[in-house]
């Protein structure tokens, strides 16, 4: 489990995200309960909840206030998409709530506003970006706590890089219909035998910058889910993982001691 300095040492959140030593060495991992007493402790910050994402790879984005938060930690899985359908990406300005989604190759991307102290988090697939789940999630931002794109901060956690990453032809045409001719030539590279190498932190950068977020704000991890054996891929394992052994990326505004 490792954070992100990037926002950690400088601002009041705090970040996480998992390897596969977290669910290897805890117990019960699985359990929902047992992993958010795991990243409060690791945290060493007060968490009131944690909210996990219903994942469905679309460009919808959940705000989190004190109504539909306490809406959400009262309802069972099976309630929440007949009530705020599927969304993957999280929205808050609430301090000591945690907002999670979990990743085995694709982005996870998270953001943050230290001028308005507002954090979200985003799980980037090549079909939420070309649903719009970057603008949507930063727009939310600006629309619901008056977020200004410029002074956010952004970093992309463990996700498969643009040299181990793919693709059929079939996905340029997905993201010709968001990206430029030039664009689109940038993020996809010649691959063997007629296939294509896609990256996606290139593909979240440019949606970022659209934004407005300025590029000395955005910060790489620069881990490889697929090269480093340490973190789940699903296109290493061949197979899809189970969503307890994947990546769980987090992120937590702390209350400020003023
Ligand atoms: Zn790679």
């Amino acid at each position: 489990m490792r954070s992100v300095s990037f926002f950690d040492d400088r601002f009041p959140v705090k970040t996480v995200y998992t390897d596969n030593s977290d669910w290897q060495r805890n117990e019960g991992w699985q359990r929902i309960e047992k992993r958010n007493a795991v990243f409060q402790e690791c945290l060493g910050t007060p968490i009131h909840h944690v909210f996990h994402a219903y994942q469905v790879d679309s460009g919808n984005v959940l705000v989190l206030t004190e109504e539909s938060a306490a809406e959400l930690a009262g309802m069972d899985k099976t309630q929440i998409p007949k009530r705020f359908g599927g969304y993957d990406a999280m929205v808050t300005a609430m301090p000591n709530i945690m907002l999670c989604i979990c990743t085995a190759d694709c982005l996870p991307l998270f953001l943050y506003d230290p001028v308005r102290e507002v954090a979200a988090i985003a799980h980037c697939g090549w079909r939420g970006i070309c649903d719009g789940i970057v603008p949507n999630t930063v727009g939310k931002m600006a629309e619901c706590f008056d977020t200004d794109p410029k002074h956010v901060v952004a970093a992309f956690g463990p996700c498969i890089c643009g040299k181990c990453y793919e693709v059929g032809g079939e996905l340029k045409e997905a993201f010709a219909r968001r990206f430029s001719t030039r664009e689109v030539e940038e993020l996809f590279r010649e691959g063997r035998r007629e296939k294509f190498l896609l990256d996606l932190r290139k593909a979240v950068t440019m949606e970022l910058r659209r934004t407005g977020v300025t590029s000395e704000r955005i910060h790489d991890t620069r881990i490889c889910s697929y090269e480093r054996l340490d973190y789940p891929s699903c296109r290493r394992a061949g197979t899809h993982l189970d969503a307890h052994r994947q990546t769980f990326s987090g992120i937590v505004l702390t209350q400020r001691m003023e």
